[in-house]
């Protein structure tokens, strides 16, 4: 399932490290560790069965080309799924085409949970041509839309409470301390609304250093900070996706305590845009693999990507397209991007996809579709 890394190009890395080969011994260490942190599958509605966890599989995540949007789909070791955002609407379906790429890939043909982080149409607005291609279990948002001065945000917003209206599925309000029942893992909400935990997550809480040299900002009043944050933690491998989240909501986060602790992916607020990704979270956060949903022309901030490039842990950034305003200075290798120069412009992109697999024991595998070429980075011991 894995493909070959061995022939990743060597001069592609813009970062200097030996690539992880070998295929970790894993089995032993997940069955041990992963004890504490299995749930009981949650069968609420009829046509859930439980799900068997097997502690060997990864957790495979697909960032899909959604051309500077949000679409992030989780598919558990149990195959149960969560897609986080929908991307954009209109252009024919093509956000939906996408996800419905990688279900297929996935071999999905339900989606458990459809998590809508905000109201923007970059992230809502694929809604309803997705639920016309396949069934959703439960929709979780953070209720109602708090920018309706806004008309297309106000208009996505509708079209999606038009689709909750004719739908059977279950609707879930968002609400930070609570988790996502996906079997074998912990998917906490973070941040909801506006709102952030209160408490730390388990193992969290301590000072954060970055605090004290990083700026405030005043508090966001689009949709952007009330988005949906979640972390999940699949054995020892931690991801954080926290939708649009701005810069003040970080710092309610992560200061003065670190309420998230140390994560192993980040997966780029904002699509790598200025108003999110504060070094206060970043670095507080310290990921060894960052990808970023930007598009050619949206994100991909050079502030944004030199705090994340400098990160204190960082192994990888990948990109989901080239950024035209990082121009030369501010891109990953070809190798990192999914969608090269000029996808996006001569050819409505290719939509190529970034894979993750996030083993248990900290090991993670990320796969670039346009190059069909992985790179494995150990666990860390
Ligand atoms: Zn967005």
């Amino acid at each position: 399932m894995t493909r070959s890394m061995q022939s990743f190009p060597s001069e592609a890395s813009h970062r200097r490290q030996a690539y992880g080969t070998k295929v970790a011994a894993i089995a032993v260490f997940a069955a041990i560790f992963l004890a504490p942190v299995l749930v009981p599958a949650q069968t609420a509605r009829p046509n859930f069965r439980r799900h068997p966890v097997s502690l060997a599989k990864p957790l495979t995540v697909y960032f899909v080309d959604v051309e500077g949007g949000h679409a992030a789909l989780y598919v558990t070791p149990s195959h149960q799924s969560l897609l986080v955002d929908t991307g954009w609407p209109d252009h024919n379906g093509r956000d939906a085409d996408r996800i419905m790429a990688v279900v297929k890939h996935a071999d999905l043909d339900h989606i458990d949970y459809l998590l809508i982080t905000h109201y923007h149409a970059d992230h809502v607005g694929g809604v309803p041509n997705l639920v016309q291609r396949i069934p959703i279990g439960n929709f979780i948002d953070h209720g109602p839309n708090r920018e309706t001065t806004n008309a297309p945000t106000q208009q996505g917003f509708e079209a999606y409470q038009a689709v909750l209206a004719h739908s059977n599925a279950k609707h879930i309000l968002a609400r930070p301390g609570e988790t996502i029942p996906l079997a074998g893992l912990t998917t906490t909400i973070v941040s909801a609304d506006g709102k952030v935990i209160a408490t730390p997550l388990p193992g969290a809480g301590q000072p954060n250093p970055y605090c004290k040299t990083t700026p405030t900002r005043p508090q966001d009043q689009t949709e952007n900070g009330r988005s949906d944050g979640i972390v999940l933690q699949y054995g020892k491998t931690r991801i954080v996706d926290l939708g649009d989240l701005t810069w003040d909501r970080e710092m309610q986060l992560m200061c003065p305590d670190n309420r998230l602790g140390r994560m192993d992916v980040y997966v780029v607020s904002h699509h790598g845009w200025y108003p999110s990704s504060s070094p206060a979270f970043v670095d507080g956060i310290a990921p060894r693999v960052a990808i970023m949903g930007n598009g050619e022309t949206k994100g991909g901030t050079p502030s944004v990507w030199d705090i994340i490039e400098k990160s204190p842990r960082l192994k990888d950034l990948w990109q989901l397209h080239y950024s035209a305003e990082g121009g030369l200075q501010h891109n990953v290798a070809a190798a990192y991007i999914a969608n090269l120069k000029g996808a996006s412009i001569k050819n409505g992109s290719d939509g190529h996809y970034i894979r993750l697999l996030a083993y248990p024991d900290g090991r993670l595998v990320v796969y670039n579709s346009r190059t069909q070429q992985s790179k494995t980075y150990p666990a860390v011991q």
